[in-house]
């Protein structure tokens, strides 16, 4: 098992509030798996992801990466940010490099780093230019290669297509399946766009709110790549919105 979430809960109290965002979660993460997080606004989706990567810490409850308890971020874990999160001053290549140059990486090393993932994420055009001068997609891109350039063992990605375009979506859904298969690591994605989820996980964990639990894991075994049209993937998707859209929604609707 790479990751292993016990009977975590987390509560962020601070002077204004005291929000209870999880409570008693436990899930694991197998090897190799791409795995989607989906639930409403505000359930905890990224908490979960922030504790598994060590940049936030459960209150209670243990998270395990390798059999180790998670104390903090670690090259093996790899994050990516909604917004990039580049260096804006930075070059795409300089970029994709920060995190090698960081740790004294001998410069063949760093070269052949950069040349693998340049043509993974095809940037190769792009390797002079500057974030202010790339689209949203290649940012997300930039960031990615960023990421995997540290060779992690897991890739951990808080709703990285969000502020993209449904086309432009869909067209990085479909790299994003191709670099896994070619990394042959771990993916877990936050989204909060179920078909994105039935698109590209091997399993999803549906999440309700206030606070956070774990409402259900759901298996996708439909063969890749899968169609949305399909009537097994409509029907899934129509009982992951069935778990998540509260009861009252509906009853407040027909009264
Ligand atoms: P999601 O990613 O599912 O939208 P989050 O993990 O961002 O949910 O947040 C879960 C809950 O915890 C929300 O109620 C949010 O307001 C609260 N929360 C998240 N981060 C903090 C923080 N740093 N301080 C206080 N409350 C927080």
């Amino acid at each position: 098992m790479l990751v292993t979430i016990e009977n975590v809960s987390k509560i962020y109290d601070t002077s204004q509030k005291r929000v209870e965002a999880l409570n008693d979660i436990s899930l694991s993460i197998h090897e190799k798996e791409f795995v989607c997080i989906v639930g409403p606004s505000g359930c905890g989706k990224s908490t979960i992801l922030k504790m598994i990567a060590g940049i936030d810490h459960a209150t209670n409850g243990i998270i395990r990466f390798e059999g180790e308890k998670v104390n903090g971020p670690s090259v093996d874990k790899g994050f990516i940010f909604q917004d990039y999160a580049l260096f804006p001053w930075l070059t795409v290549r300089k970029n994709i490099l920060f995190g090698l140059e960081m740790a004294n990486t001998p410069s063949a090393l760093k070269r052949e780093r950069l040349e693998e993932y340049l043509y993974l994420l095809d940037l190769e055009k792009a390797a002079d230019l500057y974030p202010s001068q790339l689209s949203g997609g290649m940012k997300q891109r930039v960031a990615i290669a960023r990421a995997l350039c540290l060779k992690p063992k897991l890739l951990l990605m808080d709703e990285p297509f969000a502020a993209l375009d449904p086309f432009l979506r869909q067209k990085l859904q479909e790299e994003l399946l191709r670099i896994w298969k070619a990394e042959n690591i771990t993916f877990v994605l936050v989204t909060h766009d179920i078909e994105e989820a039935i698109y590209l996980a091997d399993r999803i964990i549906v999440l309700t709110s206030s606070p956070g639990k774990v409402n259900d894991v759901i298996s996708i075994s439909m063969p890749r790549p899968r169609l949305r049209t399909e009537e097994h993937f409509i029907q899934t998707r129509n009982k992951i919105v069935d778990l998540i859209t509260p009861l009252s929604v509906f009853q407040t609707s027909y009264i």
